[in-house]
């Protein structure tokens, strides 16, 4: 895509509705702009100049006339021109802040609107890198974030893993290839000092989780000398640390035998045992419960139960039971991490589920830690809502 500023369409908000923007955020709703035949002749994903209602130039932004979310902010210097060089620069600040957070090359490099770039994830491998592409704008600007990244990272590989359901209210169709390079099997990261292995050919989202990092790292700490449940674990990122740390036995569960086997494959990596189960998760934990295992540190971090609003109660319900269910397998004195990723579940919520699963198990202890994703996965401070990942950890009596 060719940028001009100086002949960039022109978007104009009506009266009234830039106060947002101006303050800080980086969003036009669709019912914020005047939408003239113009406006809505304009191709999904179209750079823009933002206007108010008295012709004052607010910034550039990209534009889908079809979107709720209308408008994305750029920048807020209309002159900028959005090209190569423009994301090249927002990657060097976005690289700059992970390498002071994370030295090592294993992270989330941008992170949406946070890191400046909206719509755009990128998850970097050391010298392999996963994007989403999840707005009509920053799918127009792929080939110049290519370009981009070439010019800053040099990848050996680049892979778009496009399954992002947000995709479709931008219109975007479900896509996954190898855009730079080839992938010659699993992708190896190192996370906390622990060797994993990432899919990024079938993988969850964009192959790696590297939102629990923080999270992974505090429970391997509870785990020395325990024995520890992972259930959910995909590759294995909360099993392989607290096997690492030095929990006595460890325990990962996943209905993904593909998931189980990276988990494996990783645990030989690290010079640790891993004791793999291929099972649902509900049905698992009652026949661990009913067989009379107990664990000294059970992890469930599962999928997100609560996908749409819709599914708010019913996934409330699920995350309570899986609450009851784990509790029952912790040992007096033991611990239970217990996550969710669900956008639409608010966390004062899930706590609260989390508080009646423990009651129905008839057990007792303390909330140690609350927390969040880790810091590579920054919030804009006008998108708090954007943060979606709760977590605790709980002591159980
Ligand atoms: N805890 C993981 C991330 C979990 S992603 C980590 O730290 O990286 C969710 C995982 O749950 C996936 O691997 C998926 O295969 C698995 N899964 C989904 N539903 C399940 C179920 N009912 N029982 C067991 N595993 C399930």
């Amino acid at each position: 895509m060719i940028d001009t500023p100086t002949i960039r369409p022109l978007l104009h908000l009506e009266k009234g509705r830039s106060r947002r923007l101006r303050a800080g955020h980086p969003w036009i709703f669709s019912n914020e702009v005047a939408m003239t035949a113009e406006a809505k002749a304009l191709q999904p994903g179209s750079l823009v100049t933002l206007v108010d209602a008295g012709d004052e130039r607010l910034g550039v932004a990209s534009f889908n006339p079809h979107s709720l979310i209308a408008a994305r902010l750029l920048s807020r210097n209309w002159r900028d021109t959005i090209d190569a060089a423009f994301l090249a620069g927002r990657l060097r600040a976005a690289l700059a802040l992970r390498e002071t957070l994370f030295p090592g090359g294993c992270y989330r490099l941008i992170h949406s609107e946070a890191d400046g770039l909206p719509g755009l994830v990128v998850d970097r491998m050391c010298d392999i890198v996963s994007l989403q592409t999840n707005s009509a704008g920053m799918q127009a600007l792929l080939p110049e974030l290519l370009v981009a990244l070439d010019e800053v990272l040099a990848p050996t590989a680049v892979v778009l893993k496009n399954d992002s359901p947000v995709r479709r209210l931008e219109g975007l169709e479900p896509e996954h290839r190898v855009v730079k390079g080839e992938l010659s099997g699993p992708v190896e990261i190192v996370e906390n000092g622990c060797r994993l292995l990432a899919d990024l050919a079938d993988g969850q989202k964009t192959g790696w989780f590297y939102d629990q990092r923080d999270n992974r790292a505090f429970v391997a700490g509870l785990a020395r000398g325990r024995r520890v449940l992972d259930l959910y674990s995909y590759a294995g990122g909360f099993a392989l640390q607290a096997a690492q740390a030095g929990a006595t036995e460890v325990t990962a569960v996943d209905r993904s035998e593909a998931s189980l086997a990276l988990a494996e494959q990783a645990a030989a990596l690290n010079g640790v045992p891993l004791r793999i189960a291929r099972a649902e998760a509900f049905a698992e934990m009652e026949r661990l419960t009913a067989a009379g295992e107990r664990f000294g540190v059970v992890v469930a971090d599962p999928p997100a139960f609560v996908k749409t609003k819709k599914d708010l109660a019913s996934g409330a319900k699920g995350y309570r039971k899986m609450a009851r269910l784990a509790a029952a397998l912790v040992e007096p004195g033991g611990f239970l991490f217990v996550a969710s990723c669900s956008h639409h579940m608010p966390a004062a919520q899930f706590a609260e589920e989390i508080a009646h699963g423990l009651s129905l198990a008839h057990r007792s202890g303390r909330i140690l830690r609350s927390a969040g994703a880790a810091a590579d996965h920054p919030v804009h401070p006008w998108l708090p809502e954007s943060a979606y990942l709760k977590s605790l950890t709980l002591q159980l009596d």
